[in-house]
């Protein structure tokens, strides 16, 4: 069998317009025969929405929208470009309810699994003396899947770059609820208590990791969609966002609030 050559599709993005080049690698078009639908989702992370382009065993495109949940069945590739922005993680495999999403350079060297919840997560790491702590992120990653459901690819995306961000440091007591308010985050608005920001505010010169300039910026977002809060163009600004609203949901001062896109 002559071996399947990679393909370079350039596509427009029906929700931002965005022209994007999405990477069918030899593996992806493996992936579209071996499928139950002969098909393949390529996922492009655009930050606050993902394109998915699916393509056939051949390469060929067929069809392009804006993804919103994964279905049962669903086997999704994150386009090669989005492993860029990680600096941990050089490879992944989230498999869960009868989905998986996936990104690899090429053929993973050694793969960290870790399982729960009913889900799998596989994760290949750029230096091995970081597993101990990605498996303990991994862990409360896969925890708050299971209390998820069936996730956002939006929230899925955003979560593998929050565990990228995390694992130089063992998990907080909060990692699982960080995972949760990611995987959720198309769904979310955030809200602010005045009341509680202004108390807050009051005692903000003793506590260590609370400027006026957080307070400043919480009240400045209240009613954003969490998304738009914790947009940043690196994993860690993310993670640093999400730390600090978690740490503000701690004491009252901000809170999430369902609303579905
Ligand atoms: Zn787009």
């Amino acid at each position: 069998m002559a071996a399947r050559a990679a393909r370079l599709l350039r596509l427009r993005c029906p929700e931002c317009g965005r022209e994007s080049d999405v990477h069918v690698t030899p593996d992806t078009l493996g992936a579209a025969a071996a499928s139950p639908t002969g098909l393949v989702g390529v996922a492009d992370y655009h930050g606050d929405h993902v394109m998915v382009v699916y393509v056939d065993g051949e390469g060929r495109d067929r069809g392009v929208r804006v993804f919103r949940a994964l279905q049962r069945g669903e086997v999704v590739r994150a386009n090669p470009t989005y492993l860029a922005y990680m600096s941990n993680i050089a490879g992944f495999r989230v498999a869960s309810g009868g989905w998986s999403l996936e990104g690899f350079a090429g053929s993973p060297r050694a793969l960290l699994r870790v399982l729960g919840g009913g889900g799998a997560l596989e994760v290949e790491l750029r230096d091995l003396a970081r597993a101990p702590q990605a498996a303990a992120w991994g862990e409360r990653f896969l925890e708050a899947l299971s209390r998820v459901g069936q996730p956002d690819l939006s929230g899925l995306l955003l979560s593998i770059l929050l565990l990228d961000a995390s694992m130089q440091h063992p998990p907080s007591p909060f990692a699982s609820r960080m995972f949760e308010l990611a995987l959720n985050v198309r769904r979310l608005t955030l809200r602010v208590d005045p009341d509680s920001a202004d108390l807050l505010s009051a005692y903000a010169h003793r506590v260590p990791w609370l400027s006026p300039r957080v307070l400043e910026f919480a009240r400045r977002v209240d009613g954003w969609p969490l998304l738009r809060v914790v947009a940043a163009p690196d994993p860690l600004t993310m993670r640093e966002r999400m730390a600090t609203l978690l740490s503000l949901e701690r004491r009252g001062v901000v809170r999430f609030e369902v609303t579905e896109p």
